[in-house]
């Protein structure tokens, strides 16, 4: 697609009136919304952004105005949950999007980006691995320190606080096990699929390994099928929807003929996205019932693990933990107990709760780049309450949350480690006396 092109957009993909008129204006939920509890302003509120939304419907123009109050909300659901009426807001953002995009002219160098990004970066593991040599060399040849100790980056102004966010690149990345089959520890008790994502392949090569060693660990034989690519979640919130159904037929297309127990994702953005394909395709016959059937089966990997009866032979972790709900989890997919469960299940941990523990950390996908100062300002907050409790490990279930969370810790912290609940039920695995240390070989 040329860079100029609008994106394809159809008619169906706007706010739907009957979605609309859920709202009663009550305002439940401005407590919920971060970008509200930051402002105060009743338009960056998600009762504010769906009268808006409303006035579009009605015939009011795509004003400047309407595109930063839609452009500064995370899409992080919080409003969902607190909701009494049932507004489908998560619906109602990516209907909006999509329609606003197809409207307006985002400035050439962005048009420019989103099309590299939506439309050949996430969902090349060419493109994928070529980004993920260069920020290893950068990471890794001492030209990181040499930016920093120059100075370099603080002359750089935003572009240097960027930096920070970078994704970590590690070498080598997950897709070299795209097409290989894991085998279960002992007796076979589930044959699941897992999905290595997009960027995660790269950044987060040695948690998706921790997590296959988990799966193994309670019976399961994990296969990582080759024709799987990027959920499409990022595309969805910036509004591409028609780039998000082609990755969705492709994953289909790659995973359903094959018998799966579940299809599992240790992202739970990517996991609230492959849950609602059904939503994405209902329109299109011949994707209909198979993306429903898709959909029944993705699990997040905490939702299935503590679904089933979990392999107790942890060794001790004295860690003191806290955990930090991730939106796509707790208000898209309505899993909050499962990852709570599995942490108490580990010998010597003590789960201590943060306030707030579901409100944003300011992640939100690529939203920390594109809205960093709001999302700086979200991550303060965030920091207050998680150094409010004395833990030494915030725990989450999300990628996009754990590099924003690092940053957080580098900016405002008390030197938390960061890391993913599956990360940690490794490491409790791997202490169990007298358990082999490498159990991940692939069967072929
Ligand atoms: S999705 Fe999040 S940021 Fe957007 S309106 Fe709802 S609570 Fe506020
Ligand atoms: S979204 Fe729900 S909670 Fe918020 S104002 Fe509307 S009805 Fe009330």
């Amino acid at each position: 697609m040329a860079v100029s092109e609008l994106p394809v957009y159809k008619e169906r993909d706007k706010p739907q009136r009957q979605d609309l008129d859920r709202c009663v204006h009550c305002g439940l939920c401005l407590n919920a919304c971060p970008t509200y509890r930051e402002l105060g302003i009743e338009m960056d509120s998600p009762r504010g952004r769906i009268y808006q939304m409303v006035q579009v419907a009605e015939g009011a123009p795509i004003s400047a105005s309407y595109v930063e109050h839609l452009d500064l909300c995370l899409a992080c659901r919080g409003c969902e949950t607190a909701c009494p009426s049932g507004v489908q807001y998560g619906r109602l953002i990516e209907a909006a999007r999509a329609q606003m995009e197809s409207k307006i002219r985002r400035p050439w160098r962005v048009r420019a980006l989103r099309r590299f990004v939506f439309g050949l970066l996430l969902e090349s593991p060419g493109w994928l691995k070529l980004a993920a040599g260069l920020m290893y060399a950068y990471q890794s040849f001492g030209f990181e320190k040499l930016a920093r100790a120059t100075g370099l980056l603080k002359r750089m102004g935003r572009l240097g606080d960027l930096e920070k966010l970078a994704p970590p690149a590690e070498l080598p990345t997950f897709f070299q096990s795209y097409g290989k089959v894991f085998p279960a520890d002992g007796e076979r008790r589930y044959k699941v699929a897992f999905l290595g994502g997009c960027i995660a392949n790269v950044s987060f090569a040695r948690l998706h390994e921790a997590t296959v060693r988990v799966l193994q660990a309670n019976g399961c034989e994990v296969h990582v099928p080759a024709g799987q690519t990027c959920c499409g979640a990022l595309h969805l919130h910036a509004g591409a929807r028609e780039d998000a159904r082609r990755l969705a037929r492709r994953n289909i297309d790659a995973l359903l003929e094959d018998p799966y127990d579940a299809i599992l994702t240790n992202s739970a953005g990517c996991g609230s996205t492959l849950k609602e394909y059904h939503e994405l395709l209902e329109q299109e016959p011949f994707y209909a019932g198979k993306s429903l059937r898709f959909s029944k089966l993705v699990q997040d990997v905490n939702e299935f693990l503590a679904s089933i009866e979990l392999n107790p032979r942890m060794g001790e972790l004295k860690w003191k933990v806290t955990y930090q709900d991730s939106c796509h989890l707790a208000h898209g997919q309505k899993v909050r107990a499962a990852p709570r469960t599995l942490l108490k299940c580990v010998p010597g941990l003590e789960l201590r709760e943060m306030p707030w523990s579901d409100v944003c950390c300011g992640s939100a996908g690529i939203y920390n780049v594109v809205e960093n100062e709001m999302s700086m300002q979200i991550l303060k907050s965030k920091m207050g309450w998680v150094n409010s409790v004395d833990a030494g490990v915030i725990a989450t279930a999300n990628t996009g949350c754990m590099l924003q969370l690092r940053a957080g810790v580098a900016l405002d912290g008390r030197g938390q480690r960061v890391a993913h609940v599956m990360e940690i039920l490794d490491e409790a695995y791997r202490a169990y006396p007298g358990r082999p240390a490498e159990t991940e070989r692939p069967a072929e």
